[in-house]
C-alpha cells in the first residue's frame, strides 16, 4: 500500500502543482486521470523521491519515503513522461548496463534478467538494434523493461501511451496488465480509455487537487439518470452550452452528439448510460465552475 497524506508543491515561481493531496493505493492497476498541467508528472516525480514536496508526508509500507528514499529507490520501477534515453547502443547493452546500475552484480544473474524482459516486452527479435532506432511504441515497451529490472513493488508509469498508434497502445497496455496484482502499479494518463480498459481503481487529478477516487464501475454508476444525450447541428453548440451544463460534445457524421449533466430529464434529450468519459469530463466541469467561482 502507498499512502500520501496532505502532500503539496509550490515550485519557485510560485505555482501550486499538488495542493493536499490525500491518497491511499493499494496493490494492482491504479489510474491517475487529468489533464494537462493537473500535476500527475510532479506527483510521479514526487513519489519517485526525484523531488521533495514542500508539505506532506509519504509511505511505502514500513517505508517512511521522504526520509529513506533510498530504501524506496530499491523497489521502485519509473518510467517518465520524457523518458528521453534513446542512446545509439543496442537494447541489450543499455538494459544490462541498468541493470549494473540496478545492483545486479553476477554477469551470469543478469544475463537471466536481461533476457526475460527482452521476451517479456517483445523486443527480443530487436535487442541487437540501437534504441535510437526505435518507434515510439517500441520505446515505450524498452521503458517499461528498464522499470522492471530487480522485481519492483512499485511500478510508475507517466503518460505512456501518449503518441502510441491505437495497435501500440494495446500492445502496451497489455503488458501493464500482466505485471501482476502483487505490485502498485500506478498509471498517469490524460487518456480515459487507458483507465477504463485496465484499472480497478483509478482517482482523477485536476488543478493539483484530487477530485475524485474510487472503482471505475461504482463512479459510473453515481452518474445514471444524470447523463443525457442530443445530436445537434454545429452552430447550436453555443447556445446548448449556454442552456445546459455540457460535459462533452463529439462530431459524428458532420452533427454534434452533446451529453449534458442534469438531474431531471431536458427536453429533447435523451437518457444515456454513462461511460467514464460522461464522469471524468464532468468532474471537470464542476473544477472548472468552482475555479471560475473562487477567482470572481
Ligand atoms: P501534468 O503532468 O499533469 O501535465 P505537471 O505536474 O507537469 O502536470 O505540471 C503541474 C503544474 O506545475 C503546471 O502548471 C506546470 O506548468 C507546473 N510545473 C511543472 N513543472 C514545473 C517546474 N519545474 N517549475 C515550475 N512550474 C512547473
Ligand atoms: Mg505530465
Amino acid at each position: 500500500m502507498l499512502d500520501l497524506s496532505g502532500v503539496s508543491h509550490t515550485y519557485p515561481n510560485g505555482t501550486r502543482a499538488l495542493d493536499d493531496v490525500t491518497l491511499s493505493i493499494p496493490k494492482g492497476m491504479f489510474g491517475l486521470l487529468g489533464p494537462n498541467g493537473a500535476g500527475k508528472s510532479t506527483l510521479m516525480r514526487t513519489i519517485a523521491t526525484l523531488q521533495a514536496p514542500t508539505a506532506g508526508s509519504i509511505r511505502f509500507g514500513d517505508i517512511d519515503v521522504l526520509a529513506e528514499p533510498d530504501r524506496l529507490r530499491r523497489k521502485l520501477g519509473y518510467l517518465p513522461q520524457d523518458f528521453g534515453v534513446y542512446p545509439r547502443i543496442s537494447a541489450y547493452q543499455m538494459l544490462d548496463h541498468m541493470a549494473v546500475l540496478k545492483g545486479i552484480a553476477d554477469a551470469k544473474d543478469r544475463k537471466l534478467v536481461v533476457e526475460h524482459l527482452l521476451e517479456q516486452t517483445n523486443l527480443w527479435a530487436v535487442r541487437s538494434k540501437a534504441i535510437a532506432g526505435f518507434s515510439g511504441g517500441m520505446r515505450q515497451r524498452f521503458g517499461i523493461a528498464q522499470a522492471l529490472i530487480g522485481n519492483p513493488e512499485l511500478i510508475i508509469v507517466d503518460e505512456p501511451t501518449a503518441g502510441l498508434d491505437p495497435e501500440e497502445r494495446n500492445r502496451f497496455l497489455n503488458l501493464l496488465a500482466g505485471i501482476g496484482e502483487n505490485v502498485v502499479v500506478i498509471l498517469s494518463t490524460h487518456i480515459v480509455d487507458d483507465v477504463a480498459d485496465l484499472c480497478p481503481r483509478m482517482a482523477v487529478l485536476a488543478g493539483g487537487r484530487l477530485q475524485l477516487e474510487g472503482v471505475p464501475r461504482d463512479l459510473i454508476r453515481s452518474t445514471r439518470g444524470q447523463v443525457w444525450q442530443r445530436t445537434i447541428p454545429h452552430q447550436q453548440l453555443p447556445a446548448m452550452q449556454e442552456q445546459h451544463q455540457v460535459i462533452s460534445h463529439r462530431f459524428f457524421a458532420g452533427e454534434i452528439v452533446v451529453h449534458v449533466l442534469s438531474d431531471t430529464q431536458p427536453e429533447g434529450f435523451a437518457p444515456v448510460e454513462g461511460g467514464l468519459e460522461d464522469v471524468y469530463f464532468a468532474t471537470l466541469a464542476q473544477t472548472r465552475r468552482a475555479a471560475a467561482i473562487a477567482s470572481t
